[in-house]
């Protein structure tokens, strides 16, 4: 068997909250490969990290007082790979004129970071397609950097309304290239788990050249 082959599949209840950075110099090393999660303040992006590590703990981390401003970094089963909690709050707001620290900071992780393979974009599924949102996209296509969407809380609509909803969001999408996944999501019934974690996986092991060892 190849080197190549004996490489442990990643798996994201590994997941564990490595460091918090308030700037780039903080961050852990830039290499390997890491998928930033992004979301407006209470759109489920916590729950939605719990739900894909099956740690109900772990982005909790993000919301203890200090924490809700800072980039949180978390450690997985694979060396150089990592997930990362990006700060929710108020970056719409703020970023078109940038009038703090913080949100320059941000925005150098985004803009400067080498090993951000990805970037999911967290929306209640009830309000999707916010200014933020838009304006994540168009970052990311700006960028050429390739976006999942989680259409989440989707067991708080009925299926053919989550489903009218997803359609109507794929069809406003339609001409940019970044959007790679666009993924019907709920922490409570767990719906979209894993085609979400096959696409973290994807970006993952493509940044490293891995392969899984199944
Ligand atoms: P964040 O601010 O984006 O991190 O949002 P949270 O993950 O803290 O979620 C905000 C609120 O929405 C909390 O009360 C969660 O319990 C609730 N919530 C998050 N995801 C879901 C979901 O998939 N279904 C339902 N029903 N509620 C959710």
């Amino acid at each position: 068997m190849s080197e190549e082959l004996s490489v442990k599949p990643i798996s994201f209840n590994s997941a564990r909250f490595l460091v918090s950075a308030s700037r780039l110099s903080e961050c852990p090393p830039d290499t390997g490969a890491e998928v930033a999660f992004a979301g407006r303040s209470n759109a489920g992006k916590s729950s939605a990290i719990n739900t894909i590590t099956v740690n109900g703990k772990l982005a909790r981390t993000s919301k203890t007082p200090g924490r809700t401003r800072l980039i949180n970094f978390f450690s997985l089963n694979r060396p150089d790979c990592r997930l990362v909690d990006l700060p929710g709050y108020g970056y719409a707001r703020v970023s078109r004129d940038i009038k703090d620290d913080w949100q320059q900071h941000l925005d150098n992780y985004l803009s400067q970071r080498n090993s951000l393979r990805g970037l999911v974009l967290v929306m209640d599924i009830r309000h999707p397609m916010t200014d933020f949102d838009q304006m994540m996209v168009e970052w990311c296509e700006h960028n050429n950097l390739p976006l999942m969407i989680l259409a989440t809380k989707a067991d708080k609509l009925k299926f053919g309304a989550a489903k009218t909803t997803l359609l109507r969001v794929a069809a406003q999408l339609r001409d940019y290239a970044c959007v790679h996944h666009l993924v019907m999501f709920s922490a409570t019934t767990k719906v979209g788990i894993e085609e979400s974690r096959e696409a973290l996986v994807a970006w993952l092991e493509g940044a490293t050249g891995e392969i899984e060892s199944t």
